[in-house]
């Protein structure tokens, strides 16, 4: 099972979007595929199909030890991959954790339980660096990071590279970063272009030839609680994320 978590410390820059899109689409490519929804507002779960209002049980369960991740799991009919959800309930985990043991090691010690029932675990990250990422840094193998094409784009970059360095050299040796996906971009916005260009120039072949293009498919695709592959398969947001699983898969 390849972990690879999908983080940004800025919100709104295209993760739960990225989670749930390369998710259906992996399993469109015949990949079993595990969606972990890590932020307290369960957007990834109900982008999934999944009523989080109603919820039994939650990864927060799991992250302070009261169940296993199995006996949350549950299944995305629609979409044909599963789903570990989330809901207001994580935002408490924080607080608890502060005095446990192996507080970041409980995602790792629970996805390895799972042995190799999946091909892909994708890790739905909240957008801040706080002890829930440090979970979902430490159990992955890799770290995705979705990025806008703007100007402080950047900036955010080098704090994230520096928890990564961290993590690295404390919990998880051999954490490297998957790829950077340029998200919401327009082609016709020159300065879109330039922060790309720059990306490019710094990361090299770190950033995917993918690029995710602004397209409203896929905001609209969440309401009905479906990834946009099933919402518009042939909108360029669908195709751009069927795209980024080729790329994904041929990598590895
Ligand atoms: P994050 O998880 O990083 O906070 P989201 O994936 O929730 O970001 O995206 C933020 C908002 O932007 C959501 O309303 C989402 O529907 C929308 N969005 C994400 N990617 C695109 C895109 N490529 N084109 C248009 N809207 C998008
Ligand atoms: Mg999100």
């Amino acid at each position: 099972m390849k972990i690879i978590a999908i983080t940004n410390q800025k919100g709104g820059v295209g993760k739960t979007t990225t989670c749930v899109n390369l998710a259906a689409s992996l399993a469109e490519q015949g990949k079993k595929v595990l969606l972990v929804d890590l932020d307290p507002q369960g957007n990834a779960s109900t982008g999934s199909g999944i009523d989080k209002t109603h919820l039994k049980d939650s990864i927060y369960q799991v992250l302070i030890g009261n169940k296993s991740l199995q006996e949350v799991i549950l299944h995305a009919e629609a979409a044909k991959f599963d789903v570990a959800p989330s809901n207001r309930d994580l935002a408490g985990a924080e607080v608890e954790l502060v005095n446990e043991m192996a507080r970041e090691t409980r995602l790792k010690n629970a996805l390895l339980k799972l042995g190799d029932t999946y091909d892909y675990a994708l890790l739905d990250c909240p957008p801040s660096l706080n002890l829930v990422t440090v979970n979902a840094l430490t159990a992955a193998d890799s770290v995705m990071i979705p990025m806008q094409c703007e100007y402080y784009a950047l900036e955010g970059l080098s704090d994230l590279v520096n928890t990564i360095k961290k993590v690295r050299a404390h919990l998880n040796p051999i954490l490297e970063i998957e790829g950077l996906l340029r998200t919401m971009f327009d082609n016709r916005n020159m300065l879109a272009q330039q922060v790309s260009a720059q990306l490019v120039s710094h990361f090299g072949k770190k950033v995917y030839q993918t690029i995710i293009p602004r397209n409203v498919r896929l905001a609209e695709a969440p309401s009905y609680g479906m990834p946009v592959l099933l919402y518009d398969r042939a909108s360029k947001g669908a195709q751009a994320y069927l795209e980024l699983a080729q790329e994904l898969i041929q990598k590895n």
